[in-house]
């Protein structure tokens, strides 16, 4: 009885972890030091380019680069009543978008991201803040510090 008890309780530990590590969602930075985006497999870094065009690195377990496959991705940002649609070209390894993004910063975002064309997407929102931190030196967007 004591032993199911303790199970019980393990077992809502575990239930309850995931939303709780989400509540402190800790962001870490890819290759080029932008926002990973973990819930794609490969996962995705977002990365602004110094022309403001948004990269989409794919990076393995290993943490290293892996050439995109039949991902589809697509960024809206900007004014919620003037969005801008960015869509992506492959170049080298790496998918870059067709634009910059608008003027502005803290531009609120969202990225989907398919690993098919045909497939469910995988939504990521965030700001994108182009400010540096002034601890871990990323920009704010991909801010690896929890602050
Ligand atoms: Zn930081």
């Amino acid at each position: 009885m004591k032993t199911s008890l303790l199970r019980l309780v393990a077992l809502a530990v575990l239930a309850f972890a995931p939303t709780v590590s989400h509540a402190h969602e800790k962001i870490t930075a890819g290759p080029n030091r932008g926002r990973l985006i973990t819930a794609v497999e490969p996962r995705a870094e977002f990365f602004v380019t110094p022309e403001r065009k948004v990269q989409i690195t794919f990076v393995g377990q290993d943490g290293r680069p892996v050439a995109p496959a039949a991902q589809v991705v697509t960024v809206t940002t900007g004014k919620r009543s003037d969005p801008t649609r960015l869509t992506f070209a492959q170049v080298g390894n790496v998918l870059l978008s067709d634009a910059p993004l608008p003027a502005g910063n803290k531009l609120p975002t969202v990225v989907q991201i398919r690993s098919a064309p045909d497939a469910r997407p995988v939504t990521a929102r965030f700001n994108v803040d182009t400010s540096v931190c002034g601890d871990c030196r990323n920009a704010e967007y991909a801010c690896a510090c929890g602050h």
